[in-house]
């Protein structure tokens, strides 16, 4: 017979949302939480990426609220000189495992089960086994299931290549090409993502010749400037973006113009200029990245990789040849997944799902604290609508419609307003320091001015925009 526990919340995965929301419920109600995670121990995806990932945001904004995250320094030197630090995987796995074992453990209320696979739920008895020893658990739960696995993405590290690869050709995925055992001549990263812009730009700066990197992108993206998403001496410049988007969102004639506006004003970055970006997926990018990236001029842009053969590889447009004793590397998983909505809050259950345009730590917390602050299911609801992660440029200003709405509904709530004032998770909590700055001033009087046409406007360009064309 399996031992049978009882908790109030079992959370399935230890990774930024699982810890946000838990942290959260720890911090806002009297709760005994369980986490149960596969991996060895908190951290998530970050437990298996590739060496050289760091945070594209602050760590300022990440993690969960109670425990900050990094020491708000500057970087010095490299490709972000001037900006506030962002963590690496080191440093992540380091934070997650010290925010459970100093901070969570230490309550008295949380229990946790690494190397655990949760397995389901049969009349109210959830289950889950233990990967080292087979042996399973029941556990009754009182009040929620706390699902972060719907929302589960996709590593390289983790997830095979979307593409047949034949007998003798190199292939990797990121993390490994940090560990090549010989020389390559050539490298082809494969995919146009986040972790593909990471290993070019890591590659370049390691002394590759950007002339023996061919990069193959399924799709060009659109990358969000560094320098409007920065905290505490620099949140004026934040605020100013904030004016620059609903600027052009009241003045855009269509969405590709609304981007283009946006690109002017050095909000947006894109690598290649003679390309109109499709894809977005909320990434933050500097400019010298951006600046580094244009030196490699091998771009190959056939849509996705369907077999990589000795000699030649397979695209859905079409067939190139493949160089010779080439590494390919695998930046092609999924990443981000968009599985249908569902309500957030149910009777004994809470799926994490974004609600709105921002930062991820702050969003996970958002639901932690409203589901201990308040009452119905229903109520719940309605202040924290799922949407779906963001794919396409179009999404962004559908997630940013979103973000403005949740705000006046959550502006209504006081304890929900109390709480995002002063959460470090949330950006704009400590913008009050800078009240007098002449471009927050500035910025507060555009926003009052052009607030209803942007959001009028936005709205009238998501409705009159073509169909998306079939994701390439
Ligand atoms: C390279 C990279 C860089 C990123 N940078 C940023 C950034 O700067 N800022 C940002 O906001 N976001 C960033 N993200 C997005 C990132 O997805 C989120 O920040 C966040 O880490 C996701 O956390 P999560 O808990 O949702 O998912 P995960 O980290 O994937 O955690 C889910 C956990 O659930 C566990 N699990 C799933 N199913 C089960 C099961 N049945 N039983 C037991 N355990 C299970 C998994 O083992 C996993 O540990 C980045 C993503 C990547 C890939």
């Amino acid at each position: 017979m399996p031992d049978q526990m009882e908790t109030d919340y079992l959370v399935v995965g230890t990774g930024a949302a699982g810890m946000a929301v838990a942290d959260a419920l720890l911090s806002h109600s009297d709760a005994r939480i369980t986490l149960v995670d596969r991996r060895h121990a908190p951290g998530g995806h970050w437990l298996d990426a590739y060496p050289f990932v760091r945070l594209h945001q602050p760590s300022a904004f990440y993690g969960v609220d109670s425990v900050p995250l990094g020491a708000d320094a500057l970087d010095q030197a490299g490709l972000h000189a001037g900006f506030y630090e962002m963590a690496g995987a080191d440093e992540l796995r380091h934070y997650f495992a010290n925010v459970m074992q100093e901070h969570f453990l230490p309550t008295g209320r949380v229990h946790h089960f690494p190397c655990s696979d949760y397995l389901g739920n049969e009349g109210g008895i959830h289950r889950f086994a233990c990967r080292l020893t087979g042996a399973t658990r029941e556990i009754r739960v009182r009040r929620k299931l706390v699902d972060t696995a719907y929302l589960e993405g996709r590593v390289p590290a983790v997830s095979a290549p979307p593409f047949e690869v034949d007998e003798g050709v190199r292939c990797i995925p990121a993390g490994e090409v940090a560990r090549q055992p010989e020389p390559a001549g050539r490298f082809v990263v494969i995919g146009g993502g986040k972790t593909a812009m990471d290993t070019c730009v890591w590659l370049l700066t390691g002394g590759v010749p950007a002339a023996s990197i061919r990069w193959v992108k399924p799709r060009e993206g659109w990358w969000l400037n560094r320098r409007f998403h920065q905290p505490h001496t620099l949140l004026p410049e934040f605020y100013a973006g904030i004016g620059l988007q609903f600027q052009a969102m009241a003045q855009a004639t269509t969405v590709d113009d609304l981007f283009l506006r946006l690109e002017a004003d050095g909000f947006f970055l894109r690598v290649d200029t003679g390309v109109i970006p499709t894809m977005l997926h909320g990434a933050i990018a500097s400019e010298q990245e951006i600046a580094l990236l244009r030196q490699i001029k091998d771009v190959v842009r056939l849509g996705r990789v369907r077999r990589i053969g000795r000699g030649a590889m397979v695209l859905d447009g079409g067939e190139i040849a493949t160089p010779e004793g080439a590494v390919h590397v695998h930046c092609a998983a999924a990443g981000l997944v968009r599985p249908p909505l569902r309500p957030i809050f149910e009777a004994g259950r809470l799926t994490v799902q974004p609600t709105m345009w921002g930062f991820a730590s702050h969003q996970f917390a958002l639901l932690g604290v409203a589901e201990a602050m308040i009452g119905s299911d229903e109520e719940k609801n309605r202040l924290c609508r799922p949407i779906s992660y963001w794919d396409e440029s179009a999404d962004y200003l559908s997630a940013y419609l979103a973000l403005l709405s949740a705000e006046r509904a959550r502006a209504a709530h006081p304890a929900l307003a109390a709480w995002a004032r002063a959460s470090r998770l949330n950006p704009l909590a400590r913008l009050g320091e800078h009240a007098d700055h002449p471009t927050v001033v500035r910025t507060r009087a555009l926003l009052k001015e052009l607030g209803p046409a942007a959001v009028e406007n936005a709205a009238r360009l998501l409705a009159a925009r073509e169909p998306p064309a079939a994701c390439a």
